[in-house]
């Protein structure tokens, strides 16, 4: 069986660190790896309006942006189609006949999107098409037979959910889809990185986040002003290290060359946070380490990001390309599920032929 992937982002922002660390800097190292036939990055615009209805300059603006990110980060046009949602109509189709094989009480026991009404403040207004996003997302996996799913932890419920819908299908019409798994990030610290105001989640939607294209100035100072341990007042005290988003972003950051480097004074991170531990080390030096090692790490995709800005319609020219080499490939999928669903009346010889006997008779 093929090896095919299929991630993405909805473009209601720049892309962030956390978007880096939890799937983009995996999806890369997937797409260069050669274990795949086909690597597909969604740009998730429809999914983008389920909350922003009221706002497609928003979603309009940031697709070049996330395009722009995707790129330099190194996601390579040559070996990834990159593709926008909504000029893939098959999908709102397939979503469509899934509607069928998922209930109301179903869709509401979905933890992420209940904790996403509860940020939104959505409470009794949450628009329909927001409701029901996780089958819309279950189409998108299916429609390119996605084997495998890279993404944040946020993302399990939902991958759950396109399971289920996968095995009601293939049991009710027949083996037609395929079951995707979720490949979430090795490293713990990466599975879902806090924002920099020590809540749970970095989120576009938060306004947390340090972004992939923030200048060196901005990130060093959105770094010098983290949350750190609340306790952790005199450079004397014992400071906390779990649960401290200066610490967690080290932990998804850091490698030891780094102290080599920058800090030398410390073999690894684990004598670092021994040190912030027992006492003595102040948080304005530990930030300014890890000013340091992402810094080092976001350089290249800024000069990268510069050097794609310079051709900004050769950009809507790869994701016009990638969005219609996918479209075929959804609308190959189409046709499968609604053969196995009987609704392909014109391609179905037998049934014409059957109705012509019954009315002969
Ligand atoms: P929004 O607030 O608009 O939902 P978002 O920041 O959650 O934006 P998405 O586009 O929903 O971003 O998520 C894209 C991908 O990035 C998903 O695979 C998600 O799991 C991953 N991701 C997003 N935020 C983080 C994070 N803080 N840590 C790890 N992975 C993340
Ligand atoms: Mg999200």
């Amino acid at each position: 069986m093929s090896k095919i992937i299929l991630t993405g982002d909805r473009p209601t922002g720049k892309l962030h660190v956390g978007h880096y660390v939890g799937s983009l800097k995996g999806r890369v190292e997937l797409q260069n790896s050669g274990a795949y036939d086909e690597v597909f990055i969604m740009i998730a615009d429809a999914q983008a309006l389920t909350d922003n209805a009221d706002n497609p300059e928003k979603v309009r603006q940031n697709i070049i942006e996330v395009a722009l990110d995707y790129l330099s980060c190194g996601l390579d046009p040559e070996k990834a189609t990159i593709l926008i949602q909504s000029q893939i109509p098959e999908l709102c189709e397939l979503s469509f006949y899934y509607m069928n094989l998922v209930t109301v009480s179903r869709l509401q026991r979905n933890p992420t999107v209940k904790s996403e009404i509860q940020m939104r403040n959505f409470e009794a207004s949450i628009p329909v098409g927001f409701f029901t996003y996780p089958i819309s997302q279950a189409a998108d996996i299916t429609a390119f037979k996605a084997t495998t799913v890279p993404v944040g932890e946020d993302q399990l419920p939902m991958l759950e959910q396109t399971k289920e819908i996968v095995r009601k299908f293939n049991s009710v019409y027949g083996e037609t889809l395929v079951e995707p798994e979720v490949l979430l990030p090795s490293n713990q610290a990466c599975l879902r990185l806090p924002g920099t105001d020590g809540k749970a989640k970095m989120s576009k939607s938060l306004n947390n986040c340090i972004y992939l294209s923030d200048s060196p100035d901005d990130v060093k100072k959105k770094i010098m002003n983290m949350f750190t341990d609340p306790n952790h007042l005199k450079v004397s005290d014992p400071g906390r290290v779990e649960g401290n988003p200066v610490f967690i972003y080290l932990d998804a950051f850091c490698q030891d060359h780094h102290f080599e480097e920058f800090l030398p004074e410390y073999a690894n991170l684990d004598e670092l946070k021994a040190h912030y531990t027992r006492g003595g080390l102040g948080d304005v030096k530990v930030k300014r380490f890890l000013n340091e090692v992402i810094q080092e790490e976001l350089e290249p995709i800024r000069k990268r990001r510069k050097e794609y800005e310079k051709d900004i319609p050769a950009i809507y020219e790869i994701l016009k390309k990638g969005s219609e080499k996918a479209e075929e490939i959804a609308a190959k999928t189409l046709s499968e599920v609604k053969a196995a669903m009987k609704i392909n009346y014109f391609d179905d010889a037998e049934l014409i032929q059957e109705q012509a006997e019954r009315f002969r008779k």
